[in-house]
């Protein structure tokens, strides 16, 4: 069993490079990713069938889309479904690694963040030094879209939370937090599974998108109750939220901050953690680590 980082208080990389290809959810092309070591803070996506493009370092401003999933503009290049993997690097403690992909999408796989999660147990992690740590420096954030809404208050740590409230009584109201540590994420957020409604599959699909959907990769809610039982949780919809929330988050690097989201969307939480980074001061918890992160 992977020992992880008991916080997120040092900065960690990959041990050793790793791949996994599957289909994209929304286009049912195949990609490709490798997953390897940086030496450098943040996460930095490059492309597999150009090695001649340079690495872009991920940051709130390149989203451009968040309608299901959370797209990146990447100079001239788009990716999809960045979520799951960002929540399963930054969740497992990683603050630096670079992203290589052949392909327009991040593989759905199962539709959480576990078999990320397999496969950075499998390359296993590099302790770098102290993480130089973002704190809220000018007090709470709020962010509100419609009746959503998500806030994030200066803390020591980092406790995440998030409440749902759907009509379809087999969701209805779902409400968790939690203290977040590596092995916490593992345990209790990275195998919640990406869900959808029957309705809306068969209009997206109408419409051209979630080709790549599948019973195998997503939970479907007919109202009542779901097509492919059983749940991993019995409130797998509001802790995959919650999975979401920290892969959105990641875009920025984890706060020492207690954030919360109700009725969360990929709009709202990318929204948050632009907010985040323009209020964010990076406390640096080291000289040469803190000259690092203030370099383009
Ligand atoms: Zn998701």
């Amino acid at each position: 069993m992977t020992r992880w980082p008991s916080d997120y208080s040092d900065a960690w990389t990959l041990a050793a490079a790793v791949e996994r290809r599957g289909v994209g959810l929304h286009s049912g092309g195949e990609a490709r990713v490798r997953l390897q070591p940086s030496e450098r803070p943040g996460f930095h996506v490059g492309w597999l069938d150009r090695p001649d493009l340079l690495l872009q370092r991920l940051q709130p401003e390149q989203v451009c889309a968040t309608q299901l999933c959370t797209t990146l503009q990447l100079e001239g290049r788009r990716l999809a479904t960045v979520e799951h993997l960002l929540a399963a690097l930054a969740g497992c403690g990683v603050s630096q690694a670079e992203i290589l992909v052949e392909g327009e999408e991040i593989p759905l796989l199962d539709g959480s963040a576990l078999p990320w999660v397999e496969a950075i147990a499998e390359a296993g992690l590099r302790r770098l030094g102290p993480r130089p740590q973002l704190r809220l420096s000018g007090g709470p954030i709020t962010v509100q879209h419609g009746a959503s809404f998500a806030l994030a208050l200066p803390a020591e740590g980092l406790r995440l939370g998030a409440a749902i409230e759907f009509p379809q009584p087999a969701i209805g109201r779902q409400v968790f937090s939690l203290e977040l540590t590596p092995e916490r994420f593992v345990a209790e957020i990275a195998s919640a599974r990406t869900f959808g409604f029957l309705d809306q599959v068969e209009q997206l699909r109408a419409a051209g998108l979630i080709r790549g959907g599948a019973l195998d990769n997503a939970l479907v809610c007919d109202g009542e109750g779901w097509l492919n039982p059983p749940l991993r949780h019995p409130d797998e919809p509001v802790r995959h939220k919650l999975l979401d929330l920290l892969g959105d988050l990641a875009l920025v690097g984890l706060p020492q901050a207690q954030v919360f989201a109700y009725r969360g969307s990929h709009g709202l939480h990318t929204a948050l953690a632009s907010a985040l980074a323009a209020a964010a001061a990076p406390l640096a918890a080291s000289a040469p680590l803190a000259a690092a992160v203030s370099s383009p």
